[in-house]
C-alpha cells in the first residue's frame, strides 16, 4: 500500500494521508519528488497541498482515506535545500506543515495553479511548416512575412513578431494550416558583471579578507559596522566574489521603502539579473521574480522578510541587512524570523551568511561575542564623512511650539540659512493622539480596542491606529453636547502644519505611513532630497531604515521621552538601536552633521549614554544584564497568546493549558501568567499570554512540542484562536 503523506494549508500541526489520485502508476507513483503539489479533497472543499513522503501505511484505516484529486507537478518545484529548510522551520516554529510550505510559494501556485516556466511564449515552424520553400505563401503577404521570420530562426518570440507587426490572427492562420506553431522560449542566461568597485578603506579591506579566507564555505557573520561605514560597498563586493562563482545571492532587506535606493546601487554596479520580490509586487510579478530565482536566471534576489523562503538553484550567499531589524519577525500567523531562518538556510546551503548592521541586536551581539559567528567590525565611517555630535535638549520648563523647543527652532533657522536640510522626528502620526471635552472630560475611544483614537485633522476623521476604525471628527461632544473639544499631545500633522507656517520659504515634507502610500512615494521623496534645497523634513520611524539622505546636517528627536519608559525588556535596546539609526541619517555626506535630542529626563541612563557612549559599548552592556538576568539571548522564551470575542473564554484556556503543563515542561522552565495582553481588547477581541522561560534551546524546544501538544487537546471553543510564538519579540 502506497500512501501520499501531505503537507496540506491549513492551521493544524500534522499531515494529512491520501491515496493516490485514480489510475496513477507504480512507476509514476516510484518517481514522485518531495515538494511537488497535488490538488486534495478536504473536508468538502479541495486545496493545494504538498507531498512530504510516500510511507508504507496509515493511521487511517484504508476506507478512511481519500485519494488525491491529481498531481500538479510532474517534478518538484523546491529544491531539496528548500524542503529541508522548511522542514526545520516546521519543528522549530512548531508550526502547520501546509502553512510553512506557503510561505515558499508565490500565490497562484499556492492555489494549485499550473506551474508557467519564466521565459516568453514564443512561435516555431511545424514540420510541415519546415517543408516550405523560401518565400512561400505569396498570396498571403502577411502570413508569408511571418513565414519568413519564422524560417530565418529556430524560434521567435511573440513579442517580436509583434514588434514587426505580425498580429495574432496572421500567426492563427498558419497554425491552422498546421505550418507553425507555439513553442517557450526559455530566458537566455547571461554572464553577470561587476562594474567599477570603490577601492575599500584599511577597515574595510580587512574585512574583505577576512571573509575571503572563508571563500564560499559554509559560515556565519557579523558585520557591525556604524552607520556609514560601507557596509553596503562590502556586500556589493562579496556577491560580486558570490556571481564571479557562478553562484546567486540572497540578500534581505527590512522593509519596501529602502528598495528604491538599495535597488539602484545594486543596479547602478552589477550588469546582471536582479530579481526583486517584496509585497508591493503583484502576484504576477512576484511569481516572475521567484521563477528567475528558481530557474538560477536570477544572479541577485532583493527582497523583503519573506523572500528568505525563496527557492534558489546555487545559492552562495545570504545577507541580512539592518538585521535587528523588528520587521523580520512575522508577527501573525508562521512566526518566523527571517535572520533566524536565513542563518538556518545558510547551514543547509552550506554557504556563508553575513548579517549586518550598526545595531546590531543582542542575540546576534551575543552569538559574535561567544564566537558562534564570526565577528567584524567597522568603526569609522567611510571616505570622510565623520560621526555625528550628539546633545541633549533639556525641556524641562521650557514652551513648546508643536513640540519644539526655542533651542531647535534656532538649529532648524540656523540650517536653512545655510542651505541646509533638517530631519526632525516624531514617532507618532497624525495630529493628536488624543481628544477629550473640555466641559465633560469625555475622552474620544475606540469601540474595538482599549485605546484612544487618533485625530486626523487634514481627512476630518478619528482613527484607531491598531484596528483601523475611522469615523469623521464629531463637532461637538457626543456626551454632553458642548463645543469645547481639545485636542491633546503631539502628531507628525500637528508638527508639519506648524513648521509649514514657521518657515514659509521653506519645503516641509512629512513622511509617514499616511503620505507615503503607493510604491513610487519614497523614491520620489529621495529624488526630491537629492536636489539639494533647503528642506524640512518631518517623520516617524520610516525615515530611519538605512535610507541614504547626504544632505542632512541636522536630526532632531522631538519626543525622546515617548520611548523611554518601555516595560519590554527590550525596551532599552530598542530604544538605543532607534536613536542610534536616526542619529545616524545626520553628516553622510562631507558635513559633519549634528544630533538634538528633546527629553524630560537629560540625566536618565539611557539619555547619557546616548550622548556619551556608542551604540556598541551599550550593548555590550545590556548583554550583561540580559545574561545576568537569564534573559534572551541567554535562555530562550516561548509567548502561548490567545484571543477571543469573549471576555474569560481566553484566560480560562490560558489556565488550563498551564494546569496541564505544570508538570510536564522540562526542569528549569517557568511559566507566567495567564495575564492580559498589554492591550487587552483589541479588534473587538479579549487578549491574553502565556508566557515560558527556559533555560536553554534543547528544553525550550522540548517545552515547545508539550505546549503544542497540550493546546491542541484541549477541545475547540467558538471564537477561540491560539498560536506559540517561539523566540517572541515583543512579550510585555
Ligand atoms: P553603510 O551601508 O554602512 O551605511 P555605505 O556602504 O552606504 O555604508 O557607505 C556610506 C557612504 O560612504 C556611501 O556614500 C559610500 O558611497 C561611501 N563609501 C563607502 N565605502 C567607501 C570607500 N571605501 N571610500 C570612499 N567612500 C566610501
Ligand atoms: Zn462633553
Ligand atoms: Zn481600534
Amino acid at each position: 500500500m502506497s500512501v501520499l503523506r501531505l503537507a496540506v494549508p491549513t492551521p493544524l500541526r500534522r499531515y494529512f494521508d491520501y491515496l493516490p489520485p485514480a489510475g496513477m502508476t507504480p512507476s509514476r507513483l516510484a518517481g514522485l519528488e518531495p515538494g511537488s503539489r497535488f490538488t486534495v479533497p478536504f473536508g468538502n472543499r479541495e486545496l493545494t497541498g504538498w507531498l512530504v513522503e510516500i510511507a508504507g501505511s496509515s493511521e487511517l484505516a484504508g476506507d478512511a482515506l481519500r485519494p488525491a484529486v491529481a498531481l500538479l507537478d510532474e517534478h518538484s518545484l523546491l529544491p531539496e535545500n528548500l524542503l529541508a529548510l522548511c522542514e526545520w522551520a516546521i519543528h522549530y516554529y512548531h508550526h502547520a506543515p501546509g502553512e510553512v510550505f506557503a510561505a515558499a510559494f508565490p500565490a497562484r501556485l499556492r492555489q494549485g495553479k499550473p506551474h508557467r516556466p519564466a521565459g516568453e511564449s514564443a512561435w516555431r515552424l511545424s514540420e510541415r511548416g519546415q517543408g516550405l520553400p523560401a518565400g512561400g505563401l505569396p498570396r498571403a503577404p502577411r502570413q508569408a512575412q511571418a513565414l519568413a521570420m519564422l524560417q530565418a530562426e529556430p524560434s521567435v518570440s511573440q513579442q517580436r513578431l509583434a514588434d514587426a507587426g505580425v498580429t495574432n490572427s496572421v500567426l492563427r492562420e498558419l497554425a491552422n494550416k498546421g505550418l507553425a506553431e507555439r513553442c517557450h522560449l526559455a530566458p537566455t542566461p547571461r554572464r553577470p558583471h561587476s562594474r567599477q568597485a570603490m577601492a575599500l578603506n584599511a577597515e574595510q579591506s580587512a574585512v574583505m579578507r577576512a571573509l575571503d579566507d572563508i571563500g564560499g564555505r559554509c559560515s556565519s557573520h557579523l558585520l557591525e559596522g556604524v552607520t556609514g561605514s560601507g557596509k553596503t560597498e562590502i556586500y556589493l563586493q562579496l556577491i560580486d566574489c558570490c556571481l564571479q562563482r557562478g553562484q546567486q545571492a540572497l540578500v534581505l532587506i527590512p522593509e519596501i521603502g529602502l528598495t528604491p535606493q538599495t535597488l539602484s546601487r545594486f543596479r547602478a554596479r552589477f550588469d546582471a539579473e536582479i530579481a526583486v520580490l517584496h509585497s508591493g509586487l503583484t502576484d504576477a510579478e512576484r511569481e516572475r521574480a521567484w521563477e528567475l530565482a528558481r530557474t538560477g536566471v536570477a544572479h541577485i534576489v532583493i527582497g523583503t522578510r519573506s523572500a528568505v523562503f525563496t527557492p534558489l538553484d546555487a545559492t552562495g550567499l545570504i545577507i541580512v541587512d539592518e538585521e535587528h531589524d523588528l520587521s523580520y519577525k512575522q508577527q501573525d500567523g508562521f512566526r518566523y524570523s527571517a535572520r533566524d531562518v536565513a542563518v538556518k538556510r545558510a547551514q543547509i546551503e552550506g554557504c556563508p551568511v553575513l548579517l549586518g548592521s550598526a545595531t546590531p541586536s543582542l542575540e546576534s551581539l551575543h552569538n559574535a561575542l561567544s564566537g558562534r559567528y564570526h565577528h567584524h567590525r567597522l568603526r569609522e565611517r567611510a571616505g570622510r564623512a565623520s560621526m555625528p555630535a550628539i546633545s541633549v535638549i533639556d525641556i524641562r520648563r521650557q514652551e513648546l511650539e508643536a513640540g519644539l523647543s526655542a533651542p531647535l527652532l534656532e538649529a532648524v533657522e540656523q540650517c536653512g540659512e545655510q542651505g541646509e536640510q533638517v530631519l526632525l522626528f516624531l514617532n507618532r502620526r497624525g495630529f493628536a493622539p488624543t481628544l477629550q471635552c473640555h466641559d465633560c472630560g469625555w475622552i474620544a475611544q475606540c469601540n474595538a480596542c482599549d485605546a484612544r483614537l487618533t485625530v486626523h485633522r487634514r481627512r476630518r476623521q478619528l482613527r484607531c491606529h491598531h484596528c483601523g476604525a475611522a469615523a469623521a471628527l464629531p463637532p461637538r461632544c457626543p456626551d454632553c453636547g458642548g463645543d469645547a473639544l481639545l485636542t491633546a499631545g503631539l502628531g507628525t500633522e500637528q508638527t508639519e502644519a506648524f513648521l509649514q507656517q514657521r518657515f514659509p520659504d521653506r519645503n516641509v515634507l512629512r513622511v509617514d505611513s499616511d503620505t507615503m502610500q503607493g510604491r513610487e512615494a519614497m523614491a520620489e521623496l529621495i529624488e526630491q532630497l537629492q536636489q539639494g534645497e533647503p528642506t524640512i523634513l518631518l517623520g516617524t520611524q520610516m525615515l530611519t531604515k538605512g535610507h541614504h539622505f547626504p544632505g542632512i546636517a541636522l536630526v532632531a528627536v522631538i519626543d525622546a521621552d515617548g520611548m523611554l519608559f518601555s516595560s519590554d525588556f527590550r525596551g532599552e535596546e530598542r530604544l538605543a538601536q532607534l536613536l542610534t539609526q536616526v542619529a545616524g541619517r545626520a553628516g553622510r555626506a562631507e558635513m559633519p552633521g549634528r544630533v538634538l535630542l528633546q527629553t524630560h529626563y537629560p540625566d536618565h541612563p539611557a539619555m547619557l549614554s546616548m550622548v556619551e557612549e556608542p551604540y556598541g559599548d551599550r550593548a555590550r552592556a545590556l548583554l550583561r544584564e540580559r545574561v545576568a538576568a537569564a534573559l534572551p539571548p541567554a535562555g530562550q522564551l516561548l509567548m502561548i497568546r490567545s484571543d477571543c470575542p469573549d471576555a474569560t473564554t481566553g484566560e480560562q484556556f490560558l489556565a488550563q493549558l498551564r494546569g496541564k503543563l505544570e508538570r510536564a515542561l522540562p526542569a528549569g522552565c517557568r511559566c507566567v501568567g495567564p495575564l492580559p495582553s498589554p492591550m487587552q481588547r483589541r479588534a473587538g477581541r479579549f487578549r491574553f499570554q502565556l508566557l515560558v522561560s527556559a533555560p536553554d534551546r534543547r528544553s525550550a524546544q522540548v517545552a515547545a512540542r508539550r505546549i503544542a501538544g497540550a493546546a491542541e487537546a484541549i477541545p475547540a471553543r467558538r471564537g477561540l484562536n491560539w498560536s506559540l510564538d517561539v523566540d517572541p519579540q515583543e512579550v510585555v
